[in-house]
């Protein structure tokens, strides 16, 4: 009986310990595998990690490309703007130079031409357009003076702003057909003799034949051309026709014909202050000069 009792308890331990030992070794086993799933996990975070860092710096070079493309398009488009613009102020230039020209073309190019004995009027030329001078204007209000349609409210603006200060100016001859001045040449040629040949009249040609020429006198004076000179209304011509485009032809001393205070020839607003300005006669310019102000006679 005492010998029974270790060996069973022997066996137990023989027992005890197989037992053991297999849990060791499969605990062991089990150990093992989670380490090697836990590896694998790492691995794969580590390889995931990567992939995201690829990914993002691939994202991210994307991101820049697209901008930078972007860039490019918005700096295509501006300068598409700025071609879009510069052609359009190429077309506005040539619409703008081909709208001179044609005003150019369609502007009378005797009315700022300079006229002498051998140079004048074709006999058949008359004012393209014109109107009558309303007969209050004119010294024995007739109602038949005409001047070109385009002058005349430069003139009533210029007689008008002059009565404000109490200048009498009256219309005494405006335009003139080359008929008409051929018959005053005859009459003032039997009244003066050869002596009207130094009248601007000459040879029956004149600038009154443009419509854009005006003699003017006054009420107080009327046909007594002669004292003008005399007048207010002579003093505030100089001073202040210009500023209405008109000019005195034939001032005191001047090469051509004799001194008419009275004739006052309608040369547009720019060239009439040029001339006053410089103190200089419109015949005594190089007409290469005073072609330059043909495009804008009619400029207000
Ligand atoms: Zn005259």
């Amino acid at each position: 009986m005492e010998n029974k009792t270790p060996r069973k308890v022997n066996i137990f331990l023989i027992l005890f310990t197989i037992v053991f030992m297999c849990a060791t070794v499969y605990l062991g086993y089990q150990n093992y595998q989670l380490n090697q799933a836990k590896l694998l996990l790492e691995t794969e975070l580590v390889n995931t990690k990567q992939d995201f860092a690829s990914t993002t710096e691939k994202l991210m070079g994307d991101i820049a490309a697209f901008r930078d493309l972007l860039l490019a398009t918005q700096a295509e488009r501006v300068n598409a703007e700025q071609d879009v613009r510069k052609q359009q102020e190429v077309l506005d230039a040539m619409s703008n130079t081909l709208g001179s020209y044609e005003r150019l073309a369609n502007t009378d190019r005797e009315l700022l031409a300079k006229y002498s004995r051998v140079y004048f009027l074709n006999e058949n030329y008359s004012p393209k357009h014109s109107v009558t001078i309303p007969p209050s204007y004119t010294y024995n209000g007739d109602g038949e003076k005409m001047i070109l349609s385009e002058v005349w409210p430069f003139l009533q603006k210029m007689i008008d702003d002059a009565s404000t200060t109490n200048i009498d100016l009256k219309v005494a001859s405006a335009f003139r057909s080359f008929d008409t001045q051929s018959k005053l040449k005859s009459a003032y040629t039997v009244s003066y003799g050869s002596g009207s040949n130094r009248f601007s009249a000459d040879q029956g040609y004149s600038e009154h034949q443009l419509g854009t020429t005006v003699d003017f006198t006054t009420l107080k004076i009327g046909s007594n051309f002669s004292t003008f000179e005399k007048t207010a209304s002579y003093t505030w011509l100089t001073e202040n026709a210009y500023k209405y485009g008109f000019i005195l032809s034939y001032p005191k001393k001047n090469a051509y014909y004799i001194f008419e205070p009275w004739h006052w020839r309608f040369v547009g607003k720019a060239l009439a202050l040029k001339l006053h300005t410089e103190n200089k006669n419109f015949y005594d310019v190089p007409q290469r000069d005073i072609n330059e102000y043909l495009i804008n006679i009619f400029n207000q």
